[in-house]
């Protein structure tokens, strides 16, 4: 393994707009908070990942040398599909892909020559399974062949060489071997040979919205225009009339009719992309769509799809988005609902769901540095999407919900385990969703202990965040440029904040002049050993719906800086919907070095309505008596980390 960092990142032909570009990986190690975390999933999750995959016979598909499987998992016939369409078997290639993508950004934190020589050979098997036109698909080719192109709105084809792509993408960056990168290239040549606007080319696009973003990062990685241009097609072809799911149910002599989903809400093709206003169907399907607009909005300057996305993104952070940063309430569809339909016992709030809106918010950051994405970015980083991984990197949730009562519990695998790798692999590249770099300008979106290295106007630059983010505010950032150099550094100031300083070498700063979107902005000649200390209050609050969220009204949830938090059975005994906090009940928060790999809890004094004296009536004309009790909360990502029980973010108030 190299730490080396081949030609990527950059590269493509000269576009119009002024572009943010996240720094790469190896480019800043982080420590403190999000240390341990990449250390979690570099330590255990990667080679968990790798395993599960393999015990679940996964290898066994994409190994041209032995028998295939057939069909291992099978189809949905009881979900509701009426023709056997589809399983999740379809989709491994995409479990490789992200555990690909996983294993590699592992490396950068911890060399593993055991696990990258299983990653060779999983490279292996694929590169020996490529067909001699570069198509490749394990389901395709090994369990159902024949009918490639057949099905895109059920089957996955072009999701799976998605992941495969990022993967790719990823191992060569980490490891510099090219191997991966290659087989997708020629895979993405057949794809824009076999996709696009030309006579004769066909005229579809993935049902799974997901090779739109990895074509943007094949096209960054090898310089390759035509990549980035098949990425914008896909974009510009969703839900264009006729409708090609359509025109290939009819081909393949369906109905176009019979569609479990009924609408093509389902996966966003329902109107061509610039129409959208609405956030609607599956969840994770939407984040992709979105952030691979996101991504050719940045790269084109097409201000069309930047409004579509600004529309999109008021609907969603304004009507269906849970305060964890977790979205898509229903089970039935994996996705949206009505507005203000926010269930929390029963939130689906697939762990993906969060990480796609990490991954879309993060390109929003592209067309310039502004709080508002940031701020929610780091609302679903530290919440809805890392509760989705234990503490130690072994076990996963695919749900989130915001309530339990004491059933809900992480596991090991799932049927559909589209997740552990997807959160695996934001976790251990954390690192690039901290910075944006622009031609004279760099963007700092999140805070915490840790050090980047850059480029920036043709001089070396280090930059060293030392702070115990995000359980103090206190954030000292020392620059060190080689030599003398001038940019923008961009400071974000969150929205939960209430009170913030900013000092340069000691020297206050007008933080309210100095402010746009939400970010600081000082621009100066910075010279080694330059110090940028940003105190941000810690601000405790208590957070409340709209009051058309039913199940959230007369209700309170509990926050400090970026994290809300949660109460658990351990730490409150049994039946936590009979806690009230009032409102004026003072909170107070404190360090516990020892409890969950260290956080601090809030705790208050509260009451809670008693049962022993109600006897055995279910109904009485005289209330409960209430008792004083300590509420004591944690951050909700570290939930379900210690006995099973009851948890509830929504605290009743009174
Ligand atoms: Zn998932």
């Amino acid at each position: 393994m190299t730490a080396s960092q081949p030609a990527a990142q950059t590269g493509t032909s000269a576009r119009p707009k002024l572009a943010f570009r996240p720094l790469p990986v190896p480019q800043v190690d982080v420590r403190g908070f999000w240390g341990d975390r990449v250390d979690a999933v570099a330590a255990k999750t990667a080679g968990i990942l790798y395993d599960r995959c393999v015990e679940a016979r996964m290898l066994e598909q994409i190994d041209p040398d032995r028998p295939s499987p057939g069909v291992v998992i099978p189809f949905h016939v009881s979900d509701g599909f009426t023709s056997r369409t589809v399983t999740t078997q379809m989709f491994w290639d995409s479990d490789w892909g992200k555990t690909i993508e996983t294993a590699a950004y592992s490396l950068y934190r911890r060399r593993n020559p055991d696990l990258e020589k299983k990653i060779d050979a999983v490279i292996d098997m694929y590169g020996k399974l490529q067909q001699e036109d570069g198509y490749l698909s394990s389901w395709y080719q090994r369990i159902q062949p024949g009918l490639r192109w057949t099905n895109l709105r059920d089957c996955h084809e072009l999701y799976c060489a998605g992941h495969l792509i990022e993967g790719a993408v990823a191992y060569f960056q980490a490891t510099g071997k090219r191997k991966l990168l290659d087989v997708m290239s020629r895979y993405a040549d057949h794809i824009a040979d076999t996709f696009g606007p030309e006579p004769g080319k066909r005229k579809g696009y993935c049902g799974h919205e997901e090779i739109e973003l990895a074509l943007v990062r094949l096209a960054r990685a090898t310089g390759k225009d035509r990549y980035m241009k098949l990425a914008k097609y896909f974009i510009d072809q969703r839900g264009q009339q006729p409708h090609y799911f359509d025109e290939e149910a009819m081909a393949r002599g369906a109905d176009p009719k019979d569609f479990h989903f009924k609408t093509y809400e389902y996966n966003q093709s329902h109107r061509p992309v610039r129409e959208q206003d609405k956030v609607v169907g599956h969840a994770v399907r939407a984040m992709y769509l979105y952030s691979g607009m996101a991504d050719i909005a940045t790269e084109y300057g097409d201000d069309t799809l930047k409004v579509a996305l600004e529309r999109l993104w008021d609907d969603l952070t304004t009507k269906s988005l849970y305060v964890t940063g977790g979205l898509g309430p229903s089970k039935d569809n994996e996705g949206f609902t009505n507005d203000y339909d926010l269930p929390n016992e029963t939130a689906y709030a697939e762990t993906c769901a969060s990480v796609g809106l990490v991954f879309w918010a993060s390109r929003m950051l592209g067309m310039g540095p502004n709080a508002r994405y940031a701020d929610m970015m780091e609302r679903a980083l530290y919440n809805g999407s890392i509760s989705g991984l234990s503490l130690d990197g072994s076990l996963f949730f695919y749900e989130n919900p915001l309530e339990s009562r004491g059933g809900h519990h992480r596991w090991k695998w799932h049927r559909c385990p589209c997740c552990p790798p997807n959160i695996g692999r934001m976790v251990a590249s954390i690192g690039s969703y901290f910075y944006g770099l622009a031609d004279d300008a760099l963007a700092v979106h999140l805070y915490g202990d840790s050090t980047a290295r850059f480029e920036i106007a043709g001089r070396q630059v280090s930059l060293v965040q030392t702070s115990n983010y995000p359980w103090d505010g206190a954030v000292a950032i020392e620059v060190g440029p080689e030599a003398p150099v001038t940019f923008t550094l961009h400071l974000r100031v969150p929205a939960w904040c209430r009170k913030a300083a900013l000092r340069v070498n000691g020297k206050l700063v007008d933080l309210e002049a100095a402010t746009v979107d939400g970010y600081a902005a000082i621009r100066r000649e910075w010279r080694q050993g330059d110090k940028v200390e940003l105190d941000l209050e810690m601000s405790m609050a208590r957070l409340f719906a709209n009051p058309n969220v039913r199940q959230d009204i007369g209700r309170v949830a509990l926050a400090r800086g970026p994290l809300i938090y949660c109460v658990e059975e351990t730490d409150n005994g049994g039946g936590l919907h009979r806690i009230a906090l009032p409102r004026e009940a003072r909170l107070e928060a404190r360090k516990e070095p020892n409890l969950l790999g260290g956080i601090v809890t809030l705790s208050a004094i509260g009451s809670r309505a008693e049962t022993e004296n109600w006897g055995h009536n279910l109904y009485r004309p005289e209330p409960p008596a209430a008792e004083e009790t300590t509420v004591r909360a944690i951050p909700y990502f570290a939930w379900d980390n210690r006995d099973p029980g009851e948890m509830l973010v929504w605290l009743r108030e009174g």
